[in-house]
């Protein structure tokens, strides 16, 4: 015990991530990489995770180049990824072929160490980026994610831990993405984990409910062997616990890392500047919220769905939707809440909450999942649940991949004439549509701008036009100012306007520019409505505005109560609307690709 603590400092990959929706920028880490290089870390943790598709969808930034820029740059310390077993660092089970390309690639463009987990704590979906990282002469820090429920004793984590040594792990992580874990269960489980298990122990948390360092100190005191930390000025709240802290705490005791202060000082300023550019991704309280811990939602899945039911005019109700997450995760049999599970059973939660009755509408996301498609949960789910979603449809038990045909020699020749190396390849295979997109981009020369400042910062511009209005509307009257533009995501850009003193954000179709006119005033085009208000029963609408993704049924076509007649995406999620009644389609009023709104007739059921 008697070992300084090794240290990972996640600055270049989770904080960025936790804080700032994973928008750090290449041109960020490069002024900085060395100097991180010589403080004597045990690793820096610089890809995996979101940053590959953030790097694509977001950054237009070549992931694998940014990977090979980090590793020229930083000589001594061992590079470390987050990689999400079968998943690897995308959001649906790739295939076998495709794993083990992607795991030889990664490590031959420079990563060290990868850090594997399965959502479910499903060993079967880590097995083969495990075989796979060996193979290839990488470190297999092998994960469990940590969480809180009637099936998460210390013995089961001690359990799983046991079969993640048996399957080759050299270092055991404990990932504890939400920031649940207290100090002094960590000291027991980590007390257990020593005493029964002979590899390095890593312990990873997140300072969410402001527990982090206290954790981290009580894990150092239980013989832990790593720890993960972001320097200061990119520590806290969702991020890590900071890094100086934890070094003064430290200090003179046997598990002094011995850092040389005035360089994390430099580092810590050096962030201090950088993190104002992205201050408008961050969210506007950025404090403890112990919270975390009543509800066990991770931090930026609480953002999210704040995100979602502001999209939905529902914020108002995310007290509901945050008392239906234990019911719904307790259907699906105890998950951990961690990507993508956490995305799904948020979801539910929110479908749950705004239909008003449990499971009436399920994303595909739900469907798969109690089919089996993402593996086997910790605890059985509900039976009952599960024929209301499922019906007669069958669900898997087999590790899920073992259904999955190869992929990666088709996705090389469908892209063959567009890309020259087998890393490219990689990233269309596992966003195939964003690829395209980043291709697209990349050949018009087109980057994305840094994200703007939030309104309420924005300088005010020298302007002519008018940037107030008060408009009269059926008797009432709005005071609209306009805040200004923020930076386009997926092609759409969002404008903000201040309606009433408060801030509403505007997200354009590309279709429907706004259009300052001479005279300086802004007209937004109107959106043509030619749907019908809903009267009959027959009459299917959408629960929430989204964008028709498939219309299942043919004008004429029968169909029963409860078949599925058009998916709707919403919330970034697959729905399955299903038809009230028996009847036949006398009207479809939708074509795929559609925006549609509640209130408006998509199909009419006879
Ligand atoms: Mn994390």
């Amino acid at each position: 015990m008697s070992k300084p603590i090794k240290i990972m400092d996640t600055t270049f990959r989770d904080a960025h991530q936790s804080l700032h929706a994973t928008r750090l920028r290449l041109e960020d880490i490069v002024p900085i990489a060395e100097k991180m290089d010589g403080v004597g870390f045990h690793s820096l943790e610089v890809w995996g995770g979101a940053t590959f598709d953030s790097c694509l969808r977001f950054l237009r930034e070549d992931p694998w180049e940014r990977l090979r820029t980090i590793r020229s740059l930083v000589k001594k310390t061992k590079l470390q990824m987050l990689l999400r077993g079968q998943n690897l660092v995308g959001y649906r089970h790739y295939p076998d072929d495709v794993v083990e390309k992607f795991v030889e690639k990664t490590i031959a463009n420079g990563i060290d160490i990868l850090r594997i987990f399965d959502a479910l704590n499903d060993l079967r979906n880590m097995e083969r980026s495990i075989s796979a990282t060996l193979k290839y002469g990488g470190i297999v820090e092998a994960a469990f994610c940590y969480t809180i429920g009637p099936i998460y004793t210390i013995d089961y984590f001690i359990g799983l831990a046991k079969n993640l040594r048996d399957m080759g792990a050299h270092i055991i992580c404990i990932k504890d993405m939400a920031g649940l874990l207290d100090p002094y269960t960590a000291y027991e489980l980590i007390k257990r984990l020593k005493e029964e298990i002979d590899l390095p122990i890593h312990l990873h948390t997140h300072d969410t409910a402001g527990m982090a360092v206290a954790t981290t100190i009580k894990a150092i005191e239980a013989g832990v062997d790593i720890v993960d930390t972001a320097i200061s000025t990119m520590a806290g709240g969702t991020s890590q616990p900071p890094l100086e802290t934890v070094c003064h705490i430290l200090k003179g005791t046997e598990r002094d890392p011995h850092f040389n202060m005035e360089l994390l000082d430099e580092i810590a300023d050096y962030f201090y500047e950088v993190r104002k550019k992205y201050k408008n991704l961050e969210s506007e309280y950025i404090g403890p919220d112990p919270k975390v811990i009543v509800y066990q939602v991770p931090g930026g899945m609480l953002s999210n769905l704040v995100n979602q039911l502001r999209e939905q005019n529902a914020l108002h109700r995310i007290k509901d939707v945050l008392e239906e997450i234990p019911h719904v995760r307790e259907d699906f049999g105890f998950p951990p809440l961690v990507t993508p599970s956490s995305q799904i059973v948020g979801t539910q939660a929110t479908l749950n909450v705004l239909t008003g009755e449990r499971y009436k509408m399920v994303t595909t996301e739900t469907k798969n999942y109690f089919k089996g498609l993402y593996g086997r949960p910790p605890a059985p789910v509900n039976e009952e649940v599960r024929k209301k979603i499922l019906g007669d449809e069958e669900f898997i038990t087999v590790r899920p991949a073992d259904l999955l045909e190869p992929e990666f020699e088709k996705a090389k020749a469908e892209i063959a004439d567009r890309v020259t190396s087998e890393e490219e390849v990689l990233s269309y295979c596992l966003f195939p549509k964003v690829y395209l997109e980043f291709l697209e981009a990349k050949e018009k020369g087109i980057k994305e701008e840094v994200p703007a400042p939030k309104p309420q910062e924005a300088k005010p511009a020298p302007s002519l036009a008018p940037t107030e209005f008060v408009i009269n509307l059926y008797g009432e009257s709005y005071h609209v100012k306009v805040g200004g533009k923020g930076h386009k995501v997926d092609g759409k850009r969002p404008y903000f306007l201040y309606v009433n003193n408060q801030l509403v954000e505007v997200i354009v179709e590309p279709l429907q520019e706004v259009v300052p006119s001479e005279e300086g005033k802004v007209d937004l085009k109107p959106k043509e409505s030619v749907r019908p208000q809903p009267t009959e029963p027959g009459d299917i609408t959408s629960p929430m505005p989204g964008t028709v993704v498939k219309i299942k049924v043919k004008k004429g076509e029968k169909v029963k109560a409860g078949d599925t007649v058009v998916i709707v995406e919403a919330m970034k999620m697959e729905n399955e609307i299903h038809s009230p009644v028996d009847g036949t389609v006398e009207e479809i009023f939708i074509k795929e690709g559609d925006m549609v709104n509640p209130d408006e007739v998509m199909i009419r059921i006879k």
